[in-house]
Formats: structure tokens, C-alpha cells, sequence
């Protein structure tokens, strides 16, 4: 018999039963687990063939035994089951969540920069412990954003995903390919994640250097950090993100 096993992402249903596609295989036997390509990055290279063979405990879920192999549950979409055989299939994307928001690990500072830029609600500390991530992500209802593993595994995460990419850039780009959401680039703080607000040229006139005073007229400043902002050397290179980003969601949406 085949089932489908839709793993529903938004929060309540989360907070409801996190864990209401979980289901238990048999004692004793074992269950044939494939892999789809785009998940084949996260097994052990041994595996990366995609076609695994595991013996079932009789205590493991399927998520747990697909969670062994290397593929955390964040990164899950649907498991097809058809017999004694798994299908596992990737997120859908995008994967779109209501105003959402995020926490990213200590590793990914720049992308957290990037992602403030284009207004994007992003708490990020290069400080923090992993339990302490898990907890903010809980509790603030952010999306997790990392690129261990082991931290999507934490049964206390309500969302998170597996960032793409080695170079901030294309971490950028998985992040919006994935989640989708709407942007509102320069109101933000890239430094605090504050929200900007417009101020006039001479209030943050005695911050600046000279160079800038004389080459820019409008300004914003961050109430929570004080640093005063303009669209200065980012502004081109961002602009160029946004239009990419922009183009894709049409895309999606034609
Ligand atoms: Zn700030």
C-alpha cells in the first residue's frame, strides 16, 4: 500500500503535533530508504547514491530513520511510503511562511548582514549557543537558518532549514529561493537588525566623513545602534540582488 505523508510547515500545526507524521515501522526488518537528488548532499558519502538499506529498530520513526542517514526533518517535504520502501522528497519551494522571520548561527554572519539589508527580520549574535538558538527560535517564532545538521535535529526547533552554499552569495540566494520572502531592502540595520528610520541630513551630519557629507542628502538612522545609513557602496550590488530575486518570484508566480 502507498501513502503520502505531507509534513505541514505552518506554526500552529507545529505547536499542535509537531510530530503528527511520524509513524512507526515494524520490528525486525529492514526498510529501503531513497533519497531524492537534491537531498544527496547531506548523506554520508557512502550513501550519496541515494538508495540506503537500514534495519528498523521497531522504536524509530520513519522521520528518525531518515534523520539517521543525515537528513534532518527541517529539510523533509514528504515521505512516500510504498510498502517497505521510503521515497524522500525535499521541501517544496518555495516554502513560504507568514511575515516570517529568522535567527541564523554564529557561522553565518554575512549572510545575516545581507539578509537585514533586504529587510529581513534577522537575529543573529556570534555568540550564541546552540541551545540558546533553539530556544530564541522557539520562542520568537523564527526560522532557524544553519549549516549543522545537528541543530535541526533538536526536537525543541519549530522551523529551521539547511542553508546552500559555501560563499555568502549563494547562501543569499538559497535563502530567498527557498522561503520567499517579501522584501523591504535599507530599512533595516545591518549592524542590529533595528528598523531604520529617515532622519534629516543634519542630525547624523557630524558622523560622517567628509567624502560622504558632500556626496549624499538622504539618511536614515537606526534608533536602537545610532549608526547613522545611506546608500553608499552596497547600494549597486544590492539592488542587483533584489532585482534577481524579484525576477525569480515572477517567475514562480506566472
Ligand atoms: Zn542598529
Amino acid at each position: 500500500m502507498r501513502t503520502e505523508i505531507s509534513v505541514d510547515r505552518t506554526w500552529e500545526a507545529r505547536r499542535r503535533a509537531p510530530f503528527a507524521h511520524n509513524r512507526q515501522v515494524r520490528d525486525g526488518r529492514t526498510v529501503r530508504v531513497r533519497v531524492a537528488e537534491p537531498l544527496r548532499f547531506l548523506l554520508s558519502v557512502a550513501n550519496r547514491g541515494g538508495d540506503v538499506t537500514v534495519p528498523v529498530d521497531g522504536v524509530s520513526s520513519l522521520v528518525h530513520i531518515v534523520e539517521s542517514l543525515g537528513v534532518p526533518r527541517t529539510e523533509i517535504g514528504e515521505l512516500r511510503v510504498d510498502g517497505d520502501a521510503i521515497e524522500v522528497l525535499p521541501v517544496r519551494r518555495p516554502q513560504r511562511y507568514p511575515d516570517p522571520r529568522f535567527v541564523l548561527d554564529v557561522h553565518l554572519g554575512t549572510l545575516a548582514r545581507r539578509m537585514r539589508l533586504l529587510g529581513l527580520d534577522t537575529a543573529y549574535r556570534n555568540d550564541a549557543a546552540d541551545a540558546e538558538l533553539v530556544a530564541q527560535a522557539a520562542a520568537e517564532e523564527r526560522i532557524l537558518l544553519t549549516q549543522d545538521r545537528g541543530l535541526l535535529r533538536r526536537r525543541a526547533l519549530p522551523a529551521g532549514g539547511y542553508v546552500r552554499g559555501s560563499r555568502p552569495d549563494d547562501q543569499l540566494r538559497d535563502v530567498l529561493d527557498r522561503f520567499d520572502p517579501p522584501l523591504a531592502p535599507w530599512t533595516r540595520c545591518p549592524a542590529c537588525n533595528g528598523r531604520l528610520a529617515p532622519v534629516p541630513k543634519r542630525e547624523v551630519e557630524h558622523l560622517l566623513e567628509p567624502g560622504t557629507r558632500r556626496s549624499y542628502d538622504e539618511f536614515s538612522r537606526c534608533p536602537a545602534c545610532g549608526r547613522p545609513y545611506w546608500r553608499g557602496a552596497h547600494a549597486k550590488r544590492l539592488h542587483a540582488i533584489v532585482i534577481a530575486a524579484k525576477r525569480r518570484g515572477d517567475q514562480d508566480h506566472a
